[in-house]
This record gives C-alpha cells, structure tokens and sequence, in this order.
C-alpha cells in the first residue's frame, strides 16, 4: 500500500492476533468493507505463545467463573465443527494428589464440566486406576487415582491465519507489518495514520469505527487514539512452556496439580515432542521483551518430575516460548493471585453522539475468540445499525471444509494421491491447511515438484505456497508460526532458508 492510497474502511482493526483476527473475519462476512494492521507478523504478539488449549477451563470452575466455563465449552464444539483440522480431541488425565484437592471436589468439578452444556462431539469424563489404566505407565506408583476428561488441543497461530484467509475471502483488505500511529476523528469518520514497516511509508485511511484488538499493547494503542482514554487496568502475567522430546506413549496428556496448589498441563505436541507448562509470573517489561527464566524452567521442571517416573531434565529442553497474558482486574481478593486474575474478556466502548466509535477489547482467551468478535459486532450493530447476521458460528473457515466424511478421510485421499509423501508430513499437511493442501500440491506429481529442501520436510513449494497466500516474510513467520518445522530444522537448514527468503523479497 502506497502514501497515495485513500481508502476508507467500514471497520479499521489494530492487532492481528487471534481477537483482532476474529473480529475481521466476522466483521467482513457481514460485507462490511474491513481493514486490519498488524505491526509485526500475524500473530506474533500472545497469539502463537498460548498453552493451545481449546477448553473450557477447568482450573476457572474454582474461581466461580461458570458463565465463562460454559461460552467457553460451547465454542470448542463451534472451533472443532469449523476448524476440523486446527482444532481436535485430548483426553487429559488428572491424577489425585493426597494433601491436594479432595478427590469428591474433583468429581464434582468435572461433573459441572460435562454437564454446563450439551456436549456432542466429546467423551464425558471418567475416574480411572492408573495401576491399570495406560496412563499411569508414565506416572509414579505413587500416584493410584485419577480422573479423566475431556478438551481440546488446537494450534493457535494458524488460527489467526485461518481467521485473517476467511476475512479476505469476504474482501478484507489485510495489512501485515503495519504500525498504527494513532488516529483522530474527523467529523463522522476516523482519519487513522498507518506506517508500512519495510519501506517506511506512512500514509492514511478513514474508517467509521474502529477496534483495538492490541493485547498486552492496548493501553499504548488506547492512548495514541485522539480524545479517548481507558479505565481498565491491565496486569501482565508471563506464561512459558518448554517442548522436550516425547515422554510417553498414546496421545492423553496430564493436567498435574503443582505443590504450590496450580494446575499444569502436560501433553503430547507435534508429534515427537512433548509441551509442558505453563507459569503464571508478573511481568513488567515491555511484552515484546518476554523471555522464559531459569526459574520458571526449574519450577516447571521440578513440579512435572513430581509426577513422572523417568525424570526430564534440562538437557531434554529442544525449545521454549513465553508469552504475555494481558489480564484485567476486576476489583477485590482475587485480583492478588495472578493465577486466578479472570480470563474473561471486557470492552470498552467510546461512542460520543454523532462522533464515531471505538471498541476497546481487554483480555479474551483463544479459545472464546469468535465469541468476542461476535460480541463486538453486536456492540457495533447497536451504534452503526450494521447488519446483525452472524456467519461465524457455522461459516467453516478456509481449509476446515472436510465435508461429512471429515478429516481422517480426506488425509486418507491425500495418501492415495501422492504416495510417495511420507505418511508424517501428508498428517502435517492435512493438520496445518486442511483443505488447502489441493493448492499447495497443485500440479505436484513427484518429490522433485515439491523444489529444494531446506531440511525435515519443507520443501520450497511450502515456503513459496506460505509467501503467496499467508503474508509470510521472515524465516521465523514460516518455521515458529504457520508450521513448527523450527523444532526439526537445523542451523544450515535455517541459514539456507533465511538465503532464499532474502533472495525472494529482492
Ligand atoms: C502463556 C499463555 C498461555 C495461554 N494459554 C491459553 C490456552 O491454552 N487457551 C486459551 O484459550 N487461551 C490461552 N491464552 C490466552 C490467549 O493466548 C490470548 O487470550 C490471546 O492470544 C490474545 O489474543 P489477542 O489478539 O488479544 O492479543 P495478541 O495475540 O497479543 O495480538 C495483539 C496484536 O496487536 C499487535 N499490535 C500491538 N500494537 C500495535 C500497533 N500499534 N499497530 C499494529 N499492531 C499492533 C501486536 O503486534 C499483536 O500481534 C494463553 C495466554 C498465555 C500468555
């Protein structure tokens, strides 16, 4: 986009993580004309840093927080029907600690969990003996009876892009490496200053509303607009998690009560490897500067080693990530312990008469994003009398549309077609891009199609298929974001990588 471009928006949203994502993909469906600007890769801000939870939330039944529990439970059921491929079953096994909650808390924590909506789609939750159960091969003897449930595992980056395809499918206009400056009103519209990151440009576009999906940058975005300011006050929570090699066999993962009386997850990732976390620490720096502690590697450490027979240890670590949760306070006791900060979601709303609005989003969990975008749309519809139809609900988003035979069966498709892809990177395919994967192999016929490789499995027709259609630039957008492939890749895979890529954008 150029200095000289004059476009005027219907809706201009700031942030393209999850929530910003959503509300331009929801916003777009109701054919208003959306901008979005992100200032750094999609999803690059909280959005790619979460444990990856599509769930309702267990641990938050214990703060009361019901009503999030259950919109929660009912949108992983709209996530897997509309992201079949981006969001799937976990079975998590929660073993009973002695001197920790009450076994008769737990089953009645996970009886509230099964029945706060009707459930079609997932198993109940079941006691269990982990003397006989497989799951408790990998656990101490120790450890005798568990609980296990139900949730979902999701990858949260290529659900933002999921979100930002299925906005431009309805004519978004989408714009990555793009600061917002600030913005002003002028008369009945917006006049927004925007700067394209890679070539210095800053120029200017009107919008009728806009929405500030910023995250843990809100407060900073909130005070560059003109005449508007916010009274919410947001706590930054550093979460981490470190991916060690694959610790045990079958794809549950664990939900482990800590020493300290938190709850933390433990489950297969990408195949080989196994997540564990996640923290809950304050962080007073700037978001971009989140990075892991040894503290936080020893704790975690130390609180999975209290469960698992064969010990991992720090040499086991392959990769770790942080990232920032921007809670707000609510006022009151459980505003002290950063566990317990709620994860729900609040908007404020600045619409003076005859002037035009702003939306403020403060906090909001991935798994309740298209809830929220909805919830925006529905404040918006009252100020704009926009149209107050909702796709989003149903509308699967590009690459979900299996069809009634679903995912393993399109997989199965895809295997027969090209026999000669091994088996992991067709799964990976499949996962990643669902439907889409018909563009990336159009007109493959053998391995020599798929161009060089870099190493693992990606092949230049990935990175190319990544730059075409998924706004990726820089290695990190390809390997950490819209693939994981940085967990198998090697340094000389990653400098031949970073050659090409500098060689494409010449
Ligand atoms: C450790 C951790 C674990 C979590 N686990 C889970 C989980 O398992 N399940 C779950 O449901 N939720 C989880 N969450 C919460 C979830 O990750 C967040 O709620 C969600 O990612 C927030 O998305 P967002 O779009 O609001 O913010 P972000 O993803 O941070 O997006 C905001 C974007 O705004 C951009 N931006 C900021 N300023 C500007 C500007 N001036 N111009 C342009 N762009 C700008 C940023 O670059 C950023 O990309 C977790 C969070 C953390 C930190």
């Amino acid at each position: 986009m150029t200095t000289s471009a004059k476009l005027h928006f219907d809706l201009f949203v700031i942030g393209g993580g999850i929530n910003g994502a959503a509300v331009a993909c929801d916003a777009a469906g109701r054919n208003l004309r959306v901008g979005l600007a992100e200032m750094q890769d999609f999803a690059e801000g909280t959005s790619s840093r979460s444990s990856k939870l599509i769930h309702g939330g267990l641990r938050y039944l214990e703060t009361y927080d019901f009503r999030l529990v259950r919109d929660a439970l009912i949108e992983r059921e709209i996530l897997m029907r509309k992201a079949a491929n981006l969001v799937w079953p976990l079975r998590l096994v929660l073993p009973h600690v002695k001197g920790q909650r009450p076994r008769w808390m737990i089953r009645l924590g996970l009886f509230f969990y099964d029945h706060l909506y009707r459930r079609k789609l997932l198993q109940g939750s079941q006691a269990i003996n982990l003397h006989r159960h497989e799951a408790g091969r990998a656990l101490k003897p120790s450890f005798r009876h568990a609980f296990i449930y139900s949730d979902c595992h999701g990858d949260d980056s290529r659900l933002v892009i999921a979100n930002l395809l299925g906005a431009q499918r309805h004519g978004a206009t989408i714009l990555p490496r793009h600061r917002f400056l600030g913005a002003e009103r002028s008369g009945k519209v917006w006049r927004v200053s925007l700067k394209d990151l890679r070539s210095g440009n800053e120029f200017d576009v009107t919008c009728d509303a806009l929405v500030n999906t910023a995250g843990p940058w809100v407060i900073d975005v909130a005070r560059s607009i003109a005449g508007v300011s916010v009274s919410r006050r947001l706590r930054m929570v550093r979460g981490s998690h470190i991916v060690v090699p694959r610790q045990w066999e079958g794809e549950h993962g664990y939900f482990l009560q800590t020493r300290d009386g938190r709850l933390m997850e433990a489950f297969p990732y990408e195949r080989d490897f196994t997540s564990i976390g996640t923290t809950d620490e304050p962080w007073e720096e700037a978001p971009e500067k989140v990075r892991i502690s040894d503290k936080e590697i020893d704790y975690m450490l130390a609180e999975v080693n209290a469960f698992l027979r064969r010990p991992v240890t720090r040499a086991d670590i392959v990769w770790s990530y942080s990232g920032v949760r921007p809670l707000f306070e609510v006022g009151g006791g459980r505003d002290n312990d950063l566990s317990t900060l709620t994860r729900d979601y609040s908007f404020e709303i600045d619409a003076p008469e005859g002037a035009p609005p702003v939306l403020t989003v403060f906090g909001g969990k991935l798994t309740t994003h298209r809830k929220l975008a909805e919830h925006a749309m529905k404040e918006l519809h009252g100020l704009l009398g926009w149209s107050d139809i909702c796709r989003t609900r149903t509308e699967v988003l590009p690459g979900g549309d299996f069809g009634a035979a679903g995912k393993a069966s399109y997989e199965a498709t895809v295997r027969k077609r090209f026999p000669w892809l091994p088996e992991a990177q067709v799964a990976r395919y499949v996962q990643q891009y669902g439907t889409r994967v018909e563009d990336l192999l159009s007109g493959v016929h053998a391995a020599s199609d798929l161009g060089e490789c870099f190493g693992a499995d990606l092949y230049k027709r990935e990175v190319d298929f990544l730059i075409a259609t998924e706004w990726a630039e820089a290695s990190a957008d390809i390997i950490w974001r819209r693939t994981k492939v940085g967990l198998r890749l090697d340094r000389e895979g990653l400098e031949r990588l970073d050659r090409y890529l500098e060689k494409a954008s010449a």
